[in-house]
């Protein structure tokens, strides 16, 4: 515990101009606070263009680990906060350089100071200049050499409203926009590795995301239920407070079954999810759809079906994945942590009553045809009245 160090934020600029700002930023820092509850005793509080979290930071692993997965964070730094005087930051430069040296005999260096301050009277050029001359008069001779475009050591000084802090490097966030800046949406998401993946590319751009799944526990059981659950969870992490609908399906897949043309099997239940999904959305408010629909990615996914899909919805159904490979989803999809549970056996509702040679070239009349057999409102209605929704904190 050191109580000097603190964590500097850093945010992109893009969409934050303007009036929508200070909104972007409190998202942010509700998020921040949100995923570092349980790090000890830390403040965290906005400065122009910053966020800093400080307190008694006790495990910097931890911190770390959690401010990498808030959306709209750039990078972050762990820093010393220092006085904020010449003297004072030339010791803790030369301190800083000395606790680096590995021995070299050449070491290219550089300082890079952002004064925000404006009222502080030297200008960022000119205390780059007069920490670097401090630097290499205490030095052995020729042991330093200035590069300013690849150093080996660049340390970072930052005078703001709040101080002065010094830091060396600075780690990547997640990048994007804080979440639910943008609205909410409803993912459906079922147990596979590509809809959890779809949902975080939501998140990452601002979008609360809620789910709805279609389970089938009576031919199925409880596990796909289970997974979904914990997928849910795992994608907390992101964002919080969020709904998981589930729908029950049996009952439409039978009647699709018993009714409807074997070949389009598949495709009629996609349609159902469809409409389903958007009657929900619409009822709560929600801006749009999501699906983890890969182009060509399985027989479902050909242009034609996923036109003989969309047809059935005005919603906007957002397809984050459409353009990805395979193995690219499933790198993500092992970064944000759902790949594990995504693969543990537990069968989707679309694998119920599979046909053995799905359409591929679903035709809308013929579907269209199949659904005039079956009574599709009432078993929506009936899905509806008897769908479960858990919070998901
Ligand atoms: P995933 O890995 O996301 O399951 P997939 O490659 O298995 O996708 P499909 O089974 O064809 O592909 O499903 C395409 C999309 O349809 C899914 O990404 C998901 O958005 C939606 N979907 C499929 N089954 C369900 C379900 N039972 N509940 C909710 N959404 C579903
Ligand atoms: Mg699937």
């Amino acid at each position: 515990m050191n109580s000097n160090s603190l964590y500097l934020l850093r945010y992109d600029e893009i969409g934050l101009k303007g009036g929508n700002r200070k909104f972007f930023e409190n998202a942010l820092v509700r998020h921040v606070r949100k995923v570092l509850d349980g790090c000890g005793q830390v403040q965290v509080n906005k400065i122009r263009g910053r966020i800093l979290v400080e307190g008694e930071l006790e495990n910097f692993d931890k911190i770390e680990e959690q401010l990498q997965k808030v959306p709209g964070l750039s990078s972050f730094s762990r820093a010393e906060r220092i006085d904020k005087n010449m003297d004072a930051w030339k010791d803790a430069v030369l301190a800083l350089f000395r606790k680096l040296w590995d021995g070299k005999e050449l070491v290219r260096f550089r300082i890079t100071s952002k004064r925000s301050d404006k009222n502080y009277p030297l200008k960022s050029s000119d205390i780059n200049a007069e920490l670097g001359a401090h630097l290499v008069v205490n030095s052995p001779e020729g042991l330093l050499k200035v590069d300013l475009h690849q150093p080996e050591i660049n340390i970072h000084l930052e005078v703001n409203q709040s101080g002065s802090m010094i830091f060396v490097s600075q780690k990547r966030g997640l990048g994007g926009l804080p979440v639910g800046t943008a609205g909410d949406v409803l993912c459906l998401l079922s147990g596979g590795i590509d809809s959890p993946v779809a949902a975080f590319q939501m998140m990452r751009r601002g979008c609360k995301v809620h789910y709805i799944f279609f389970e089938n526990r009576v031919f199925l059981g409880r596990a796909a239920y289970d997974k979904v659950e914990k997928l849910a969870q795992k994608l907390s992490h992101y964002q919080f407070d969020v709904k998981l609908h589930i729908v029950p399906f049996s009952n439409i897949q039978v009647a699709i079954r018993d009714y409807c043309s074997e070949r389009n099997r598949v495709v009629l239940y996609r349609r159902f999810m469809y409409r389903i999904a958007e009657r929900i959305a619409n009822k709560k408010r929600y801006l749009g759809l999501v699906n983890g629909e890969s182009l060509g990615q399985v027989a479902s996914q050909t242009l034609e079906n996923i036109h003989a899909v969309n047809t059935v919805v005005n919603s906007c159904v957002y397809r984050p994945l459409i353009c990805m490979d395979k193995i690219d989803i499933t790198n993500i999809a092992k970064r944000i942590d759902t790949y594990e549970t995504s693969i543990e056996d537990a069968p989707d509702c679309c694998s119920v009553f599979m046909p053995k040679r799905p359409a591929t070239r679903a035709q809308i009349e013929k579907l269209e045809d199949d659904e005039s057999k079956i009574d599709v409102e009432a078993l929506e209605n009936e899905a509806i009245d008897n769908m479960e929704v858990l919070i998901i904190e």
